[in-house]
């Protein structure tokens, strides 16, 4: 796959107030050109063109890895629940919040404000809960021998 210079002939001008990508205009690699072609194909070596810009793709990929991510950490995990939790006089919602928080990926800040906000509980008392719930996250699940 090489140029054989017949790109030029398609080689397309940078558009005015829109993007190259947005006006049609697709890219080619191997030529280093963008061309106004419809095919899928650069017309000169054959190579796959490009429709859209490499840092959208790239963001659409890393959101989907987010987002499968984000299901996995779904899935059904035991989260250790701070000793400390136990003579909380409402340790349930403290629970489900902590869980929340860890499974959703909220900040440390944002858990500590929530548990404050809900529970009346003093910061520090919040913060002891929000370090050792995410403390617990970052150790492995299970280890199966
Ligand atoms: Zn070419
Ligand atoms: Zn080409």
């Amino acid at each position: 796959m090489t140029c054989k210079g017949i790109c030029t002939r398609y080689k397309a001008q940078k558009p005015v107030g829109t993007g190259r990508y947005a006006s049609g205009q697709r890219r080619c690699q191997i030529c280093e050109i963008f061309i106004k072609w419809e095919g899928l194909w650069c017309p000169c070596c054959g190579y796959r063109l490009r429709t859209k810009p490499r840092n959208l793709k790239y963001k659409a990929k890393l959101r989907a890895r987010v987002e499968a991510d984000a299901a996995a950490s779904l899935k059904p995990q035991t989260i250790k629940i701070p000793a400390v939790a136990a003579d909380a006089t409402s340790s349930d919602f403290v629970e489900v919040t902590l869980q929340t928080a860890v499974s959703e990926g909220w900040t440390k800040t944002k858990t500590v404000a929530e548990l404050r906000k809900s529970e009346g509980m003093t910061i520090k008392k919040a913060k002891e809960f929000v370090k050792e719930a995410f403390l617990a996250k970052s150790e492995p699940i299970a280890i199966k021998a």
